[in-house]
């Protein structure tokens, strides 16, 4: 029962910004199904929490009763007001805040579940929880929810901060960065001040010190990369993608899958920006533009926005022709899946990534911030699936060079196969009983629940 002493309590922190809890969740309640016993807690802010549990709390009578949601603070004082949709505030705010916020739930929870924490599950990020699981002497797992590469970047900041030279030298002395530029280095890496760069500074720091290592990532995706973080990690275990264990429903409101049934094989440029990006409204008139001139379908999950009317009045002038369809979300694992999509633009959002390999789909990069840099190069430079935008935003004429490279160009064809290697190996690794994600995510249930 829930007031058992010996029962086992895993407490899990999520980071409630980006797509970030939502991963996490999946993976918390996978972890729930296979350890019925167990019970968790996942905290995170109010907002993210009714994001990610539409129908309550969670609990008994919920599709997972071992898991229950719990909030905790913002950090926002009373009356505070945010300023529009900046990302970076909110992030600044919420970290001032932690840990005690997650600390005086947590306890609470305690209290409320009858059960001491057997185990602490947190959001990558968190660096302060290996703290806290060592007063508590309970493991610390943490699940990085970006890119690989990224991890290890944040891992290598001290020999990245010492390298001097110009902006397109790759990071040759670093294995498994050899493919990066200077340029596509996450820019928090080289700022020593601001709240979230000291957070993932500390966070490379004391990575090492957790039981394992969790990421969104499958066996031999990256190679190299793999290996340093097995050499500097405890355990690093890859029990990716998290999507696909299982996949989501289909839920279509906007009837995307039925008009992709009627586009031809390959040909249709699926645009997507992940949940909080708008790319400023130059930039959506020079995309519109430069998919005119290619003449491909295209499908465009589009958030409007007040500042960003004329490229909206643009967009529903591109689809009228019955060329293209606008909608204000996709069921985008569903719709990089099926056979009619031919191209993906996007900002190279890690779960973005994974799911155009997933659907063995090349890619056009326009990266914003964050590890998306990193992963539009791996994309057009390591695994060679995409193409980047040249000059770092989209222009009509590199934004139709891109698309051109990757539809229709000599290089397509090699795309597509590599792209459809990737997408064979993340099916595989996710295969039961054998799949190396398989094996990974049981060797994960022992240490979380065992
Ligand atoms: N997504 C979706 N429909 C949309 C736009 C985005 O389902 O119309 C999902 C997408 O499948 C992915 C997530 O939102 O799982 C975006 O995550 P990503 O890491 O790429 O970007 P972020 O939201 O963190 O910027």
């Amino acid at each position: 029962s829930e007031g058992s002493p010996a029962g086992k309590h895993v407490a899990v922190f999520a980071f409630p910004f980006a797509t970030h809890a939502a991963p996490l969740l999946s993976l918390v309640q996978r972890i729930a199904a296979a350890s019925p016993a167990t019970a968790f807690s996942f905290f995170s802010t109010e907002k993210s929490n009714l994001a990610c549990f539409p129908g309550g709390r969670g609990g008994e009578g919920s599709e997972c009763p071992n898991v229950m949601a719990y909030d905790v603070w913002d950090g926002a004082p009373e009356g505070y007001v945010p300023s529009g949709t900046n990302l970076v505030e909110a992030v600044e705010i919420f970290l001032r805040a932690v840990p005690g916020n997650f600390e005086s739930v947590l306890e609470a929870v305690e209290r409320e579940r009858g059960r001491k924490i057997t185990c602490l599950l947190t959001d990558g990020f968190y660096w302060f929880a290996a703290d806290m699981a060592r007063e508590r002497s309970v493991p610390w797992v943490p699940v990085w929810t970006a890119s690989p590469c990224a991890l290890l970047a944040h891992m290598e900041t001290d020999s990245i901060r010492q390298i001097r030279g110009t902006s397109d030298m790759t990071l040759d002395a670093i294995p498994g960065l050899s493919t990066m530029r200077m340029m596509d280095m996450i820019k928090e890496i080289f700022d020593t001040t601001a709240p979230l760069p000291t957070m993932v500074y500390r966070m490379g720091q004391v990575l090492p010190q957790a039981a394992a290592v969790v990421s969104n990532s499958f066996g031999n995706m990256d190679p190299i990369v793999e290996r340093e973080l097995r050499s500097k990690l405890r355990r690093f275990l890859d029990v990716g993608p998290f999507v696909l264990s299982p996949p989501p429903p289909l839920s279509d409101e906007h009837g995307c899958i039925p008009w992709l049934d009627q586009q031809e094989t390959a040909s249709v440029v699926y645009v997507s920006f992940g949940s909080m990006i708008r790319p400023p409204p130059h930039e959506v008139t020079a995309l519109v533009n430069a998919l005119d001139k290619a003449a491909s379908p295209f499908l465009w999950s589009y958030r409007s926005d007040a500042e960003a009317e004329v490229p909206q009045a643009l967009l529903e002038k591109a689809a009228a022709g019955k060329r293209g369809k606008v909608v204000p979300w996709a069921p985008q694992l569903h719709v990089l899946r099926h056979r009619a999509v031919g191209a993906f633009v996007t900002h190279c959002g890690w779960n973005s990534v994974l799911e155009s390999m997933i659907g063995g789909v090349p890619m056009v990069g326009r990266p914003f911030f964050g590890d998306q840099c990193m992963n539009a190069r791996a994309v057009e430079a390591g695994w060679r699936i995409g193409a980047a935008v040249e000059g770092g935003a989209f222009t009509e004429e590199a934004t139709a060079a891109a698309l051109e490279r990757v539809l229709a160009g000599e290089e397509k064809e090699g795309m597509r196969e590599r792209a459809g290697a990737l997408k064979e190996k993340a099916l595989k690794a996710v295969e039961e009983p054998q799949g190396s994600s398989t094996k990974n995510f049981e060797a994960l249930v022992e240490i979380v629940t065992g």
